[in-house]
C-alpha cells in the first residue's frame, strides 16, 4: 500500500523532468514478420520526442536497429552471426535509420543529430569529456542526439555491449534525471511472465536489492538483445547517477506521453544518488574485455 502512494508521488513529478533519455530497442522498431521498419510507430516515435522538446525539455534518444535494417537493406534472408557482417549490416543499417529519422523530424522542424559511441568513449577520460562537451552543446542548440553504439568500428559492442547498458551510461554522462527504455516487456516482473503463470508485475521498486537484481533475469526479449537483466543494471547504473527511471512496452508509443503525465505504465526505478556508483569502475566491472 505504501508503495502505492509512493510510486503515484513520484510519478506525480515526471512531468517536471528537464532531461530526458528515451532508449527504444530493435524490437519496438520493425515488424517481426519482416524484420522491416514499423514507420508508423517510428513516425509516432519522432512526434512523441518533438512534442517533450516543444514542452522545453532536452531530450535524447538511444535507438537500436541498425544492424536489422541494415540486414535488410542488403537482401539477408537470415540473421547475421559473423561479426564482420553484422558490422556492415550495421554500416548500412545506421545511415539508412538515420535517414528516415531526420526525415520525420525534418517534418516537425526538429533538428537532430548522431552520436555513435564505443566503450573506449566512456573509458577514456578525453573522449568521455569530448562527449559530454558535444552533448551539451546539441542540448543547448535545441537538437535531439540520436545515439548508438558504433558496430561497424568496435566489435565489443556486438559481442558484448546493449543499448539498454548504453542507454544508462549516455544518462549518467549527461546528468538525465529520467531514462525510458522502451521494449516488447511491459516491465519487471518476479519472474519469467512467459513461463510462470504465478509471476506477478512490479509497478514500483524503491531500493534495487540482491533479491531484485536476480528477478526476471530469464525474460528475454524475443528480438531485441538485451533481456531483464541487462535493464536491471541500466537501472542500477541510472538511478544511482541520480535519474530515475521506467521500464515499459513500447507497443505503442503514447506510452511515452502517458508516463510523462504520471499515469501507471511499466516500472518505475526511484533514483538514488547516495549510492552513486563511479561510472569506470562499473563499466570495467560489467564489460572487461
Ligand atoms: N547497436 C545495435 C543495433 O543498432 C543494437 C544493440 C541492442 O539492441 O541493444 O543494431
Amino acid at each position: 500500500m505504501e508503495d502505492k502512494i509512493l510510486d503515484a508521488q513520484y510519478r506525480a513529478e515526471l512531468k517536471n523532468k528537464k532531461r530526458i533519455v528515451i532508449k527504444v530497442g530493435t524490437s519496438s522498431l520493425i515488424h517481426k514478420e519482416t524484420g522491416g521498419l514499423d514507420l508508423i510507430k517510428v513516425e509516432h516515435l519522432v512526434r512523441e520526442l518533438t512534442d517533450l522538446r516543444n514542452k522545453g525539455k532536452d531530450v535524447i534518444l538511444v535507438t537500436s536497429g541498425a544492424i536489422g535494417v541494415g540486414r535488410k537493406a542488403a537482401g539477408l534472408q537470415e540473421k547475421p552471426e559473423r561479426v564482420p557482417l553484422k558490422q556492415a549490416c550495421a554500416a548500412i543499417g545506421q545511415a539508412r535509420l538515420m535517414m528516415i529519422y531526420q526525415k520525420f523530424f525534418a517534418e516537425y522542424n526538429q533538428v537532430a543529430a548522431q552520436i555513435l559511441m564505443t566503450r573506449n568513449t566512456m573509458l577514456n577520460a578525453r573522449n568521455r569529456r569530448n562527449a559530454q562537451n558535444t552533448f551539451e552543446e546539441l542540448m543547448a542548440l535545441g537538437a535531439i542526439p540520436i545515439v548508438n553504439a558504433n558496430d561497424s568500428i568496435s566489435t565489443f559492442e556486438i559481442l558484448h555491449g546493449d543499448n539498454d547498458t548504453l542507454s544508462a551510461v549516455v544518462a549518467s554522462l549527461v546528468g538525465a534525471d529520467l531514462l525510458i527504455l522502451l521494449s516488447d516487456i511491459n516491465g519487471l516482473y518476479t519472474d519469467n511472465p512467459n513461463t510462470n503463470p504465478n509471476a506477478k508485475f512490479v509497478p514500483f521498486v524503491d531500493t534495487l536489492d540482491g533479491e531484485l537484481m536476480g528477478m526476471g533475469k530469464d525474460a528475454v526479449s524475443s528480438v531485441g538483445t538485451g533481456g531483464m537483466a541487462t535493464k536491471l543494471l541500466a537501472a542500477e547504473l541510472a538511478t544511482s547517477a541520480g535519474a530515475d527511471m521506467v521500464i515499459a512496452n513500447g507497443r505503442n508509443m503514447d506510452v511515452i506521453h502517458k508516463i510523462m503525465d504520471g499515469q501507471p505504465y511499466g516500472t518505475f526505478f526511484c533514483s538514488n544518488e547516495d549510492d552513486a556508483l563511479e561510472l569506470r569502475e562499473f563499466l570495467k566491472e560489467h564489460f572487461h574485455e
